[in-house]
């Protein structure tokens, strides 16, 4: 099935579905994916149906467009992505985020892989691709956003990142590292350095890398502004309470569970054009006040496992709108 997709909404946060193909593992007891395309309307949202295969339970929401099994990632970057990048040499910032539950396809979708690039590195070279000369300058960071603090991923310092507020109010990572960027070869090289120490930083402790979040920003400066592209590997939105066992504290399910709720609750607010905006309640909103909001767009890709029905219709439910 091809992917059907609304023409861009002038919401703030768009939401976009994409489910994963079954896995090998996965092939011999599926019959069909939980989520299907069931309508789509002419300039306009389309309807999904989430079912479960089990007690023909189903529901049906509303998003602003599906990405099915046969769809590649990068479908979804030249539909969903590509258009935020002219704004960000005009200043106007944009974030992509993955949310999901673990094994969704979150991390397939961001950084993908030898073969199959992820948005990361499609947006990175396109990017590159339209800086070339000496009005444009592009510069990246990436850090990891773990239980309300923040870790440099690319320089990394004994401290945490210190989040503080500047004069106007908008906020600052005191100390993060920005490191210029001039080819795909540079970004490659800098960004496969921070993919390890994300994944070695943890090892011993029950894959912390599922309960973090992953932050990339690209920041391109041209004569005149600055603009940034962030895109996010957010923590698995499963309910660690239920999931997780041995060694995990309660407080540290708690701070996962309240990023994401934040996060949802900032989207939404945003979207019904809300005067508040709780920005303030996680560190994560926090920090990405300046790209949120205001004239910046938001992209959230809700990843799907096919498999998985009840984690699936809670993912969906978060980040859509019923029908
Ligand atoms: P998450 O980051 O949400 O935990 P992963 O990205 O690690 O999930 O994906 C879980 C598994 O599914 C991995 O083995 C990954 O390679 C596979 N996968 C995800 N999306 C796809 C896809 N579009 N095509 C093939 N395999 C995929
Ligand atoms: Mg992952």
């Amino acid at each position: 099935t091809p992917a059907r997709s609304s023409t861009r909404s002038s919401l703030p946060v768009r939401v976009v579905l994409r489910v994963r193909p079954f896995l090998p593992s996965e092939a011999a007891s599926a019959t069909a994916p939980c989520v299907s395309l069931l309508d789509y309307h002419p300039g306009g949202e389309v309807t999904v149906q989430l079912k479960d295969q089990h007690t023909s339970r189903s529901e049906l929401y509303k998003v602003d467009s599906f990405f099915g099994q046969e769809d590649s990632v990068s479908q979804i970057f030249d539909q969903e992505v590509r258009a935020v990048i002219p704004g960000i040499f005009e200043g106007i910032n944009a974030t992509v985020f993955a949310y999901g539950a673990t094994g969704s396809g979150k991390t397939y979708t961001m950084q993908g892989t030898e073969d199959f690039p992820g948005l990361i590195p499609l947006a990175a070279s396109t990017i590159l691709a339209n800086c070339t000369g000496t009005w444009c300058s592009v510069e990246m960071s990436y850090y990891e956003v773990y239980l309300e603090r923040c870790y440099d991923l690319l320089e990394p310092k004994a401290k945490e990142i210190m989040a503080l507020d500047d004069k106007d109010g908008n906020m600052q990572l005191k100390g993060l590292s920005w490191v210029p960027v001039r080819s795909m070869e540079e970004f490659e090289e800098l960004y496969s350095i921070g993919v390890q120490r994300r994944n070695v930083a943890h090892t011993g402790l029950n894959d912390v890398s599922s309960r973090s979040h992953a932050v990339l920003s690209l920041r391109v400066s041209t004569d005149v502004v600055k603009g940034k592209l962030n895109l996010i590997d957010l923590a698995g939105s499963e309910d660690n309470r239920r999931t997780l066992n041995e060694g995990i504290h309660l407080q540290e399910s708690s701070k996962i569970n309240l990023s994401l709720f934040t996060l949802s609750n900032v989207f939404s607010a945003l979207n019904k054009n809300e005067h508040r905006i709780p920005y303030r309640e996680s560190k994560l909103t926090r920090i990405l006040q300046d790209s949120l909001g205001g004239s910046s767009r938001a992209v959230m890709i809700a990843c799907l496992n096919p498999a998985e029905y009840q984690e699936s219709a809670k993912t969906v439910s978060l980040a859509a709108r019923p029908c």
